[in-house]
């Protein structure tokens, strides 16, 4: 996560800190205007406690004795005060600063100095918003994986079940997932036709991954070549672009789903290979999606330039019919 997302949710975090002194203020004006005499204890209070340090500056030698004597002043009017709230029936909280959350008061980090989980999801949260995932994945999640979708009839080509390829798929996700943070040069390269599973398994690998605070971004190859066209030759001074184009590189994990669909040409080529490369060489993982084969990539992306970085990817097929139509059909038939 950048420092710049880290500064502006603490930003946040004071304006919700001014916001709960301000309710408070109003609160307490509240209370001022339907018992007057509430606000003449806190002016009491307020002047016992000055006239305790002007004593004391005078008598330094009676420092505790003065201490004692104005605070058992002061909890007499305390007490005053309590009893008219009661009697008023003025909740308890009512002239306390209300924090949205109580463990950190609005600061996102703990008095040990960690952060606090309202930070943690804040930095969650922006990493959804970041990912271009957010409203996907709220369709569809981990909850909505259901493998009855997938054909249990022995595909002859590969002598397994699209449902039997499918759990073996999702075991290896699990892996991958699980053991995310090793630094194993492993990524998954996702092939085979549209319609087969494999945006939903990358959705699963995101959504989980978000969830335990990665930035993960997701973007077709079209949309990826398309922000380093913007930022390289038109507007790398704007922010948002920057930004996006610095995210091919330092998110955690990249999502490049679609490969093989933009044109290529030497530009996209050697872009595309700065990327993979450095994510490659700085421990980062990718995920390639696409519906070439493996040797049509080959072609594609000049075997002998790519071969050395596909080789840290590991091949996972995707086989069986497009799921998009037979649901289509089973809903049809509802
Ligand atoms: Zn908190």
């Amino acid at each position: 996560m950048k420092d710049s997302t880290l500064r502006d949710i603490l930003i946040n975090y004071e304006r919700k800190r001014d916001k709960a002194d301000r309710a408070l203020e109003q609160r307490k004006n509240d209370v001022y205007n339907q018992i007057p005499k509430i606000k003449e204890i806190d002016d009491e209070i307020n002047k016992v406690g000055l006239e305790m340090m002007k004593l004391v500056l005078k008598n330094p030698a009676k420092r505790e004795e003065l201490c004692l004597e104005s605070k058992n002043k002061i909890n007499e009017l305390q007490n005053q005060k309590q009893q008219l709230l009661n009697q008023y029936e003025v909740p308890k909280w009512y002239l306390d600063l209300q924090y949205e959350c109580n463990m950190c008061k609005d600061r996102g980090f703990l008095a040990n100095g960690k952060k606090c989980n309202c930070l943690k999801q804040a930095l969650i949260n922006e990493s959804y918003k970041m990912s271009n995932l957010s409203r996907m994945l709220e369709k569809q999640n981990q909850s909505t994986y259901n493998d009855s979708i997938f054909s249990e009839e022995i595909d002859p080509k590969n002598g397994i079940s699209p449902r039997q390829n499918m759990q073996l798929i999702l075991s290896i996700c699990d892996d991958f997932i699980y053991n995310f943070d090793k630094d194993d040069d492993r990524n998954l390269l996702f092939y085979g036709d549209t319609g087969l599973g494999k945006t939903f398994m990358s959705n699963y690998i995101a959504k989980s991954l978000l969830d335990k605070g990665y930035l993960v971004i997701y973007q077709t190859a079209f949309k990826m070549f398309e922000i380093i066209e913007e930022y390289k030759f038109r507007n790398s001074d704007n922010h948002i672009s920057r930004n996006d184009y610095e995210n091919l590189f330092e998110c955690d994990l990249l999502i490049i789903d679609d490969l093989g669909t933009e044109l290529t040409n030497s530009f996209t080529l050697s872009e595309l290979f700065i990327i993979l490369n450095t994510r490659l060489l700085n421990g980062k993982k990718t995920i390639i999606s696409t519906n070439n084969k493996p040797a049509q990539l080959g072609e594609l992306y000049s075997q002998r330039i790519f071969s050395r970085i596909f080789d840290k990817f590991q091949m996972i097929e995707f086989i069986g019919k497009d799921l998009r139509w037979e649901n289509k059909i089973a809903n049809m038939k509802k």
